[in-house]
């Protein structure tokens, strides 16, 4: 590891050492920076390092809601607007119990770099709180979307920041955030997206993001000269991000064999197909920490309680739930069970040691971060700003042929960056640098600010 970037990650770890994921995202980042930064000295002359780890502005407020009891509830909201050297900052909002400013700095961060690697003009940016909408009347729900964005509303623009969903943020809160902000500001934009159908919103945004991750699976298997047809594939959890991927996953001719929750997983040798996927929906709202009523309801799935999907022999694992839900050794698991790729879904879903053994045995199982693989969604999301800002809607068909040339070009940009740089077929470098050089030019284009 370089000097520099030695010194900028010590002075992380000196300055808030509690910000354990923003931490770990931050070293596989700038891990992979080092032969950028040994070729180009411009980059630390400039700081771009030291500038681009704190966010352009970070802010906290008070959410106060009422529920259905009458009792009055106070949370946190967050909104970190972490970098704009590209365009209008970019990026989720997310609503679940273990949300922190932690949590945000990381996904904000790790924004910045696959905003960048779409080709779109966004920045970077990630917000939420700790509110957990699981159990939550739909009353409540709506109270607690309101009072978050009377104040979120005076930070966010349609040219300042474009927020959108995440873990616990779907059609839904978007869309009592949207009718919120625009009562406040008193102007129909595209200031979120995610939108419904009927206000501005994008076809093919809601299963945009699990679509483009197969997208991105068959061009990393095309590199060997295989595709998705008949291979058998491993998949966490059971929201959108999930949801989507299964269904791509079925229609190029994989056999999708697991879903997960935080209280398991699921195992259906049959492949979940058909009217299996249109239950993972339901599940959702029935209990969205539960994946285990799948096995009640189809007989041919057997429910692992407490255990992760990893474990099964698959060709294919795509992780599409959380952080962290992908360690050593089950890393050591899947390459010992002969598995080709694995393709991230979720945002950091491998801990870094599975990232650095995937990346040592890059030879034998590809291995793709989510912030390549998973841009399809905030990609859409970028179609959806451009359609609102020109006023036009563009067929499905449209949307998705976009989406899928953004994924074979993330995938290219990726490949290139990764041989450029000496390390070819390692997607980690590649992304993270194909990403950094943009945002580093623009920051020295547009002087210290
Ligand atoms: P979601 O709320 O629709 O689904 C989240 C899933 O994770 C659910 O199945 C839930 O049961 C599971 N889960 C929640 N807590 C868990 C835990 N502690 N352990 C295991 N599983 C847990 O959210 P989503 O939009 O599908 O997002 C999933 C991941 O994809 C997140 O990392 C998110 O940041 C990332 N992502 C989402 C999008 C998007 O467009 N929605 C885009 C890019 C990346």
């Amino acid at each position: 590891m370089s000097q520099y970037v030695n010194e900028v990650l010590e002075g992380l770890k000196k300055k808030a050492p509690w910000e354990s994921l923003f931490i770990q995202a931050a070293t596989e980042i700038l891990h992979s920076l080092d032969p950028v930064l040994e070729k180009e000295p411009k980059y630390k002359k400039h700081a771009i390092l030291e500038r681009l780890v704190e966010p352009e502005r970070a802010v906290s407020f008070r959410v106060p809601w009422v529920d259905d009891k009458g009792i009055i509830r106070i949370h946190t909201g967050y909104r970190v607007q972490f970098n704009s050297a590209i365009g209008p900052y970019k990026g989720g909002i997310r609503f679940h119990p273990n949300v922190t400013l932690d949590t945000l700095k990381f996904l904000g961060f790790e924004q910045i770099f696959k905003n960048s690697l779409t080709g779109l003009p966004m920045g970077g940016g990630k917000g939420g709180s700790a509110f957990d909408p699981n159990g939550k009347s739909d009353g409540e729900i709506m109270r607690f979307c309101q009072a978050f964005m009377m104040e979120l509303f005076r930070h966010i623009g349609p040219d300042t920041d474009v927020p959108a969903g995440d873990i616990g943020v779907g059609g839904r809160e978007v869309g009592y955030m949207f009718g919120m902000y625009k009562k406040l500001a008193n102007e129909f934009t595209g200031v979120l997206t995610g939108k419904g159908q009927y206000w501005g919103g994008s076809l093919v945004r809601p299963e945009a993001t699990g679509f483009g991750v197969v997208y991105f699976a068959e061009e990393m298997l095309k590199t060997k000269g295989e595709t998705m047809m008949g291979k058998k594939v491993a998949v966490s959890g059971f929201g959108n991000v999930a949801w989507g991927a299964v269904t791509k996953a079925t229609q190029l001719g994989a056999k999708v064999v697991t879903i997960s929750g935080p209280d398991g997983y699921i195992h259906d040798a049959d492949g979940i197909s058909g009217e299996k996927i249109a239950y993972m929906e339901e599940m959702l709202r029935i209990d969205r920490m539960s994946v285990a009523p799948y096995a009640q309801k189809f007989k041919t799935a057997q429910f692992h309680a407490g255990k992760r999907p990893w474990e099964q022999k698959v060709d294919v694992a795509l992780p599409c739930a959380i952080q962290n839900e992908l360690n050593l050794d089950e890393a050591k698991g899947l390459l010992a069970n002969g598995c080709q790729a694995v393709v991230e879904g979720a945002n950091m879903p491998s801990t870094l040691d599975a990232v650095e053994f995937f990346q040592a045995n890059g030879d034998k199982i590809l291995f793709s971060p989510g912030k390549a693989s998973n841009a399809g969604g905030v990609a859409t999301s970028g179609l959806e700003m451009s359609q609102n800002s020109m006023r036009l809607g563009w067929t499905a068909q449209e949307v998705d042929a976009r989406l899928h040339q953004i994924m074979v070009n993330i995938h290219k940009s990726c490949v290139d960056a990764a041989a450029r740089f000496g390390t070819p077929g390692n997607y980690v470098n590649g992304a993270n640098i194909a990403g950094f050089l943009k945002v580093a030019d623009s920051m020295i284009d547009q002087g210290l600010v």
